[in-house]
């Protein structure tokens, strides 16, 4: 730089000279040099350097080195700027992509919270045991006219809904000795509900149904005294049982 700086001074004050110098090799008078001089130096001044220095390699060597150190220290700072903003961004972005995931498993939970409460919500409006049919009570189980009855007896209008009283599969709805007509239904537990004296069959073997679908209608066929229903519960699918208590237990009064 300071090399640079004194050429140049030279170097305007060479052209100056050429500019009012004549042809070359022509003898030109000089009666303009101090004059000329004292130009060049009004010129230059403010740039040129004390003496000292400019004839001091030493010094202008060091300068300069230690120019190149400055300028390797700001790039090495403007590097490490960069270095430290392109972490930052990446730890943000990272950061960003956490909270995301974050938020988006958060999403699936509640919906996911929101889908068991509904169906919980529908399995409770659901009722797991029902009435198989509204009337009066009229016969329980047990001894009667020197036999065993069966089941339970429930006297109504012929016509009023039969219902399966738990969820299950129809097993037999037809004919039936001394039932006239009935329908059998084997629930979850391998429990069977037999509903009898029907007036019509509203379910066929081998069909779904769920506490209170309608299967039948009530009726007076067989060997019967009214239009009632006549219903038994089987334990195990074999074991005829008192229904009243089996009933009871599952929150069913007769
Ligand atoms: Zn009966």
């Amino acid at each position: 730089m300071v090399a640079a700086l004194v050429a140049g001074a030279f170097a305007v004050g060479a052209t100056h000279v050429d500019a009012v110098g004549r042809a070359a090799g022509e003898i030109t008078p000089l009666g303009d040099t101090a004059q000329l001089a004292s130009s060049v130096t009004r010129a230059t001044a403010p740039e040129v350097l004390p003496a000292a220095q400019i004839a001091d390699p030493a010094w202008d060597a060091a300068e300069l080195g230690r120019a190149a150190q400055l300028q390797a220290d700001q790039v090495a700072r403007v590097a490490g700027e960069q270095a430290a903003a392109a972490e930052k961004a990446a730890q943000e972005a990272q950061a960003a992509a956490e909270r995301a995931a974050q938020e988006a498993a958060a999403k699936a939970a509640a919906a996911a919270a929101e889908r068991e409460r509904a169906a919980r919500e529908a399995a409770a409006r659901q009722p797991l045991y029902v009435k198989p049919a509204e009337g009066v009570f009229t016969s329980g189980f047990g001894a009667r006219w020197g036999t065993t009855h069966k089941g339970v007896d429930i006297a109504n209008a012929i016509g009023t809904p039969v219902r399966s009283v738990a969820d299950g599969v129809v097993v037999e709805a037809g004919p039936a000795s001394g039932f006239g007509l009935w329908v059998r239904v084997r629930h979850t537990d391998g429990t069977i509900s037999v509903y009898g004296h029907v007036n019509e069959i509203l379910a066929s073997a081998g069909q779904q149904v769920k506490a209170g679908t309608q299967i039948a209608t009530m009726g007076n066929r067989g060997q019967s005294t009214g239009p009632h229903l006549h219903f038994e519960v089987w334990l195990n699918g074999s074991q005829k049982i008192n229904p009243l208590p089996w009933l009871a237990e599952r929150g069913i009064q007769l």
